[in-house]
């Protein structure tokens, strides 16, 4: 596998709203897009910063992942993205290579994006999200 560049960064929110206001002023531009992914029960909100995005999450249900994170951990850093070329290959390379994989097959994510998440006992406790199709 061989990443091109860093996609995004997730950040977990309580209220998306509010977040949104707080990153528009402190990225100093505006949120270009708001997506809710239904597979994640999640709503998402999207900044640019020079090639790469921040990604906010907010969880539309109590037993979305980002609730759940939310619960454990409190708000914050969520998980990295990587954009790979060739997703369900570097998913075999991967799993391979002896890398726990949450996602075996890609899935729909955000903006279109085929996405998969590894496990992060796998990736020093870092949970990183692979996309590809754009
Ligand atoms: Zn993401």
């Amino acid at each position: 596998m061989k990443p091109t560049h860093i996609e995004h960064i997730g950040i977990a929110v309580r209220n998306l709203e509010n977040a949104i206001a707080l990153f528009e002023r402190l990225l100093g531009t505006p949120c270009y897009a708001v997506e809710e992914v239904a597979d994640q029960k999640v709503r998402t909100a999207f900044f640019m910063v020079g090639a790469t995005k921040i990604e906010l999450l907010e969880p539309t249900a109590d037993e979305s992942p980002i609730a759940k994170f939310i619960e454990k951990k409190g708000e914050g850093m969520h998980h990295l993205a990587l954009a790979v070329a060739d997703l369900p290959e570097s998913l075999k390379e991967l799993r391979d290579g002896g890398t726990q994989l949450i996602d075996t097959q890609p899935r729909s994510g955000a903006e279109g994006l085929q996405i998969a998440f590894l496990h992060p006992k796998s990736t020093n406790g870092v949970l990183i999200e692979l996309c590809a199709g754009r």
